[in-house]
């Protein structure tokens, strides 16, 4: 069962009570969101005032997610980001794309926020938006990493190793950075 309790301090808290519980439990998701959960055997002021006993912690834990939470941005700065994207995307595609002598179909900007980019099966790219947010360094990576599949359609070791040689060497350093970003 779930129920919507307003704390004073720490804003909307989920409570849920289920049969499949067996402890109290408290959880923060990333949108700074509080949920109690609860088993059937205990009552909701119980579970409230150990709610209360946590506050502190859970305080701290809103303050840090807070901190750490990627900005979204508004349709208007994704329209900007667009047309940033458009004038710059395609030139850099092109750019590499003959440093390293790669033959590719068309290049699309789409406002994906689930990847930075793909190669179809044809050779066509398609490119998040958002890769304009990432440092020049990144953004050539992840572009690198999408010419490549135009040789190689898969991850392989010989892919790999391709784009390794592409990027003197930093694949592993360059991949650990990008896990830094998420296209928002
Ligand atoms: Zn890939």
């Amino acid at each position: 069962m779930l129920s919507k309790y307003v704390h004073d301090t720490l804003g909307i808290v989920t409570l849920s009570q289920s049969r499949r519980v067996v402890r109290v439990s408290i959880s923060v998701r990333p949108s700074g969101e509080v949920r109690v959960s609860y088993p059937t055997s205990i009552s909701t002021r119980r579970a409230l005032e150990f709610l209360e006993s946590k506050r502190d912690w859970i305080e701290r834990t809103k303050e840090r997610l807070a901190q750490h939470a990627t900005p979204t941005h508004t349709p208007e700065q994704i329209e900007q980001l667009r047309a940033i994207a458009k004038r710059t995307l395609p030139t850099k595609v092109a750019q590499l794309a003959s440093k390293f002598g790669f033959r590719y179909g068309r290049v699309t900007i789409r406002a994906t926020r689930s990847k930075w980019g793909c190669c179809t099966s044809q050779n066509n790219l398609s490119l998040s938006l958002f890769l304009v947010t990432l440092p020049e360094e990144l953004q050539d990576f992840v572009i690198l990493h999408e010419l490549c599949h135009t040789v190689h359609h898969n991850h392989s070791a010989a892919f790999h190793a391709l784009l390794d040689r592409c990027v003197g060497g930093k694949e592993q350093e360059l991949r650990r950075q990008l896990r830094t970003y998420h296209p928002v």
